[in-house]
C-alpha cells in the first residue's frame, strides 16, 4: 500500500458524498453533463485569501500568477480579491483583459517575449519584467515607436535559491532574469532612456512548505533589492518579492506556516533601509491561492484484476492532471490525495491502482491506494487540482479533448 496525500481542509461529506460548495459530486457532474470535470470552489479561494491577508503585513500586495489557473470565471472571481495579476504571455494578457483586469494591475514576466508581445503589453500599459538587456532594448525601441514611456522593471536572477523548492528557478545559470552583476547598469540604462522605471522582480522558487526557507529567501530579496538600487543609484517604486508558498500534495507534507512568514516579513518591512522606504511590495502566488480549491472528478469505466492487482480505470487521466500522474517535474512519483467521491464517508476496504484511460503506462492517478470498494460508474476525486491542472496538461493527447470546468 502507498499512502495518499492529505485531503485539503474544507471538504466534507453530504449525503455520503464529497460536497464542493455545498453540492454533492454527483449533482455537480449531473449539472456539467459529463465527466471528467474540474470543480473550483469560490468559498475555498476566498478562505485562502482571507487567511493570507490576516497573516501578511497590510503593506504587502498579493498578486495572482495566472498560469496556475487561467479559467475565465475563476480569473474574474479572483480579480476582486487580489491586488495584481502576473502574466507570462500575450495570450494571458488577452485572457486577463477579457476577465476585466486593468493593465495597471498587470505585470508580465517570462523569457522569450516576442516583439509583438512587448508591443501589446506596452501599448496596453502593462509592466514588463524584462529578462535581459536585449529585451530591455527592444522594449525601449517599441516605446519610442509608440511614443510612450514603457513601464519597465528588471527581473533579477538572484544568486540564491529558495530552499526546499519544488522547481528551482533561481541561483546560478538560468534563462530567467538578469544576473545580479549586470542589473545596476541595465537599471541606469532604463532610467536614462526615460522609461517609466518600476523596480525589481525577484523570484527564487516555488512549492516551499518550510516557513524558514521562505523567510530566508524574502530576507535575501530585500537585501539584494536595496543593494542593487544603491549601486545603480535608482529608486525602487515596486518590488515583486516572488512567492513560492507551497501546498501539501503528498503524505507527510505539512502546511506552510503563513503566520510565521507574515510575522517575519512584518518585522523586516518595519525596519527597511532608506532606499526601500517608499517601495510598494508584492508577492505573487499561484497554487497557494487556487490549488487546494479545485477537485478533478472522473468516472470509473472499468474495474479489472491483473495478476492480483485491482485496477480502477477512469475516463480521466494525465491529459487533464499531468501533475497528479507524476509527470510534471517530479522525480519520484507519489500519490496526490484521492477519494471515491460518491462514497466519501465509507471506510477504506481494498488496495487498488487508479489509472486513466490513456494507452500509456504513465497514466496513473493513484498507485496501491487504500480506498472504499468502488464499482463501475462511481466517481473518483483527485484533490489539489485547482492549479496546474487543465491548462498544464496535454488535453489533445490521444484525441481525448479538454475536461469540463466549473466554478461553484
Ligand atoms: C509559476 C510562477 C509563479 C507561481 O508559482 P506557484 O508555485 O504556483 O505559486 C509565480 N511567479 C513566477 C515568476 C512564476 O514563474
Amino acid at each position: 500500500m502507498k499512502a495518499l496525500g492529505p485531503i485539503p481542509v474544507g471538504y466534507a461529506a453530504k449525503d455520503g458524498e464529497l460536497a464542493i460548495g455545498g453540492r454533492t459530486a454527483s449533482a455537480l457532474v449531473k449539472e456539467a453533463g459529463d465527466t471528467p470535470l474540474f470543480v473550483y470552489s469560490r468559498d475555498l479561494i476566498r478562505q485562502h485569501m482571507a487567511d493570507l491577508r490576516a497573516a501578511m503585513p497590510d503593506r504587502l500586495n498579493i498578486h495572482y500568477a495566472m498560469k496556475a489557473n487561467p479559467y475565465g470565471p475563476l480569473l474574474e472571481f479572483i480579480a476582486d480579491l487580489v491586488d495584481g495579476l502576473d502574466i507570462a504571455s500575450a495570450g494571458e494578457l488577452q485572457q486577463a483583459r477579457e476577465a476585466g483586469y486593468t493593465p495597471r494591475e498587470i505585470s508580465f514576466a517570462g523569457p522569450g517575449k516576442r516583439d509583438r508581445e512587448l508591443f501589446a503589453a506596452i501599448r496596453a500599459g502593462v509592466t514588463l519584467n524584462v529578462e535581459s538587456e536585449n529585451e530591455a532594448d527592444r522594449a525601449l525601441q517599441i516605446g519610442r515607436d509608440l511614443k510612450v514611456a514603457p513601464r519597465l522593471a528588471i527581473r533579477v536572477n538572484p544568486s540564491f535559491e529558495l530552499r526546499g523548492s519544488g522547481m528551482k528557478m533561481g541561483g546560478g545559470a538560468k534563462p530567467f532574469g538578469v544576473d545580479t552583476a549586470l542589473v545596476p547598469a541595465l537599471a541606469r540604462k532604463i532610467v536614462d532612456a526615460g522609461a517609466n522605471w518600476r523596480g525589481f522582480h525577484i523570484y527564487s522558487g516555488s512549492q516551499a512548505l518550510d516557513a524558514d526557507a521562505i523567510i530566508e529567501s524574502q530576507g535575501h530579496v530585500l537585501d539584494v533589492a536595496a543593494e542593487l538600487a544603491g549601486e545603480a543609484g535608482v529608486t525602487v517604486p515596486h518590488l515583486n518579492m516572488g512567492g513560492g508558498f507551497g501546498i501539501p500534495y503528498f503524505d507527510k507534507d505539512t502546511p506552510l506556516d503563513i503566520a510565521a512568514v507574515g510575522a517575519a516579513l512584518e518585522q523586516r518591512l518595519g525596519d527597511l533601509p532608506q532606499i526601500l522606504s517608499e517601495t510598494q511590495f508584492a508577492i505573487e502566488l499561484g497554487r497557494y491561492l487556487v490549488g487546494e480549491a479545485g477537485v478533478y472528478l472522473t468516472r470509473i469505466v472499468d474495474r479489472k484484476v491483473s495478476h492480483d492487482t485491482t485496477y480502477l480505470i477512469t475516463d480521466g487521466g494525465l491529459h487533464h492532471q499531468l501533475a497528479a500522474s507524476g509527470n510534471f517535474g517530479t522525480v519520484v512519483r507519489r500519490n496526490y490525495p484521492v477519494a471515491i467521491a460518491n462514497r466519501f464517508d465509507a471506510e477504506a476496504q481494498e488496495v487498488v491502482n487508479v489509472v486513466g484511460c490513456l494507452c500509456t503506462p504513465l497514466d496513473r492517478l493513484a498507485d496501491a491506494a487504500s480506498l472504499p470498494r468502488a464499482e463501475v460508474g462511481d466517481l473518483v476525486a483527485v484533490f489539489c487540482a485547482g492549479a496546474y491542472g487543465a491548462s498544464a496538461s496535454p488535453a489533445t493527447f490521444l484525441g481525448q479533448g479538454p475536461a469540463q470546468e466549473m466554478l461553484v
